[in-house]
């Protein structure tokens, strides 16, 4: 059973506002005559069944924010069902994944991204979307990070994956055949600007030279290990083009859904 999030935050976007609009531009993609509901692996993305819309979450301005996101990803882990939320920017995975954290149990995270999202802090800011994953790993030694489809690897970042014992898969080391070498249950989270710009035009910070959208959809096909939860987050719709990469978005939040039930049977 899986709960669909909205989280429309982009206060934590470092360059341009905007993704805070994303949630209802896939939600839209999702419903369009265009297309349907039907997933890669014969499935349907069954709303109203086993996946249920839990509408967009309404969050109070300033820090408080944070603490609500984790208290709404909280209900639906106690509730039994896994988390699949519609980004917001990249800085709502560090209030989602701590949840999952909590627990104490083994979870490798699965950061699909052109930037490692590991600054200590960016521009003042310890809890930008530049930083959620330093925020995570600090604050529980015991989560793995693997990031696939990385284009900015820089100094002070590198410093923090070797820190962090981060597993780095750059996008100039494809093809990597060892990349999904993982153990136990997984977390995913897709920024979409680990596609090329020529793929998904509706991001923030377009970073050349990345995969394919296919090349994306092959590698959440390959995960074999249990999925608690994923997100899809850093659509920009202002920045989007006839809404070719809330369709995007919409087909990654479709075959995580059907991943995410494949591998629990
Ligand atoms: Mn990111
Ligand atoms: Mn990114």
């Amino acid at each position: 059973m899986i709960s669909l999030l909205g989280i429309p935050y982009d206060n934590s976007s470092s360059f341009l506002k905007g993704a805070a609009e994303a949630p209802d531009r896939i939600r839209a993609a999702l419903h369009s005559p265009s297309s349907n509901l039907s997933i890669e692996n014969g499935t349907m993305f069954d709303l109203g069944g086993l996946i249920r819309d839990e509408g967009d979450l309404s969050l109070t301005p300033g820090v408080v924010h944070r603490e609500e996101i984790s208290g709404a990803i909280r209900g639906i882990i106690d509730e039994g069902r896994k988390s699949l939320v519609m980004g917001g920017d990249h800085s709502i995975a560090y209030p989602i994944i701590r949840e999952y954290a909590r627990s104490k149990t083994p979870l490798h995270v699965i950061q699909f991204d052109s930037h490692p999202d590991l600054y200590d802090e960016l521009d003042g800011d310890r809890y930008s979307h530049a930083c959620p994953f330093a925020r995570l790993l600090e604050e529980f030694p015991h989560v793995e990070l693997t990031q696939i489809g990385i284009r900015t690897m820089n100094p002070p970042c590198q410093i923090q994956a070797d820190r962090f014992g981060v597993r780095v898969f750059e996008m100039r080391d494809f093809p990597a055949p060892s990349v999904l070498n993982i153990q136990g249950p997984v977390y995913i989270t897709l920024d979409l600007d680990v596609l090329d710009p020529a793929f998904a035009p509706g991001v923030s910070h377009h970073e050349p030279g990345g995969f394919s959208v296919r090349e994306v959809l092959s590698l959440i096909h390959q995960i074999q290990n249990p999925i608690v939860g994923a997100d899809v987050v850093e659509l920009n719709p202002s920045r989007d083009r006839d809404s070719q990469t809330a369709m995007v978005a919409a087909k990654f939040i479709k075959e995580l859904a059907g991943q995410m039930m494949e591998n629990e049977r």
